[in-house]
């Protein structure tokens, strides 16, 4: 059964409905991809990345057939599953947008067109600081915007519950607070890396279950040698993250002791036992 629109729905919560099959419709170089990163990567069902799959090259045109099967069977997985799907692609002709909006319709999926309002002129300024594989002739181009233009008064008729336009939503707000999401959930294992580089990162792993149930613990280990650090969860993202293990500063207390490290610099002067900074025993206060 279709989708019942709700008229006064905001149109950024039109865009989070659970299982909405959301069509940009916009000219080569009018955002398109941009606007699409206010979507979580994976719901994204990009034509230029299904033109790399099955050509070698966003920007080729010679295997257009596998191209749209290929989006077409994910599509009618993802709408079965009812999984919210924003479909990345210039849908400027009638008859494609038609299959597609059949597609969502027939699952009974809200039917959203995002449509760019992009000017031809910064579209087609876009479009030539492309890569020469990805730009589109400049006829072209203006002749898929000047579709889109004559369209969108009729996309209701056309099926769409939902007619969107990008200048009208918060864009780079929705982007920047997804990045900043997916960069904390992917904290810690980011943090090892930003503070102390990819190779002394592959020389780490976190402990499971954890040795401290305050903190996060890990070891840095090669050969015989481990290196004991602790993460502090919800510390202030500018202050000290990891601290490393040492020996109670004191010579009658067994410690252990814990060091800021900040760097791989201090990383090595805790595992000779020598930091940089102070250190805290965990056992006597000192
Ligand atoms: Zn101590």
């Amino acid at each position: 059964m279709p989708h019942q629109p709700d008229r006064y729905l905001l149109p950024e919560d039109v865009l989070n409905l659970p299982n909405a099959l959301i069509l940009m419709l916009g000219a080569p170089g009018s955002g398109k991809t941009r606007t699409s990163r206010m979507f979580p990567p994976d719901i994204v069902l990009r034509a230029d990345d299904l033109r790399t799959l099955c050509a070698g090259d966003p920007g080729s045109q010679e295997a257009e057939g596998p191209v749209w099967q290929a989006l077409d069977t994910i599509l009618t997985a993802r709408l079965s599953l009812g999984l919210r799907t924003t479909i990345d692609a210039t849908n400027a002709e009638k008859d494609h947008r038609q299959k597609l909006v059949l597609a969502g319709r027939s699952h009974g999926a809200p039917v959203v067109a995002l449509v760019m309002g992009t000017a031809p002129s910064v579209a087609q300024t876009r479009n030539a600081a492309r890569p020469a594989n990805r730009q589109v002739p400049a006829d072209i181009t203006a002749d898929l915007h000047a579709q889109i233009v004559a369209a969108h008064p009729y996309l209701n008729k056309e099926g769409f519950d939902y007619v969107v336009f990008a200048e009208s939503l918060p864009v780079l707000g929705t982007a920047l607070e997804r990045l900043a999401q997916e960069e904390r959930a992917a904290e810690p294992i980011a943090d090892v890396h930003r503070v102390f580089g990819a190779a002394a990162a592959e020389l780490f792993d976190w402990e499971t279950p954890s040795r401290d149930p305050r903190f996060r613990t890990g070891v840095f280990g090669a050969g015989g040698e481990s290196l004991r650090v602790r993460w502090m969860d919800d510390a202030d993202p500018f202050d000290i993250r990891f601290e490393a293990i040492v020996s109670c500063p004191t010579d009658w207390c067994p410690g252990p002791a814990w060091t800021p490290v900040r760097s791989v610099y201090e990383l090595a002067a805790a595992h000779r036992n020598s930091p940089l900074d102070d250190s805290e025993c965990a056992r006597c206060d000192s």
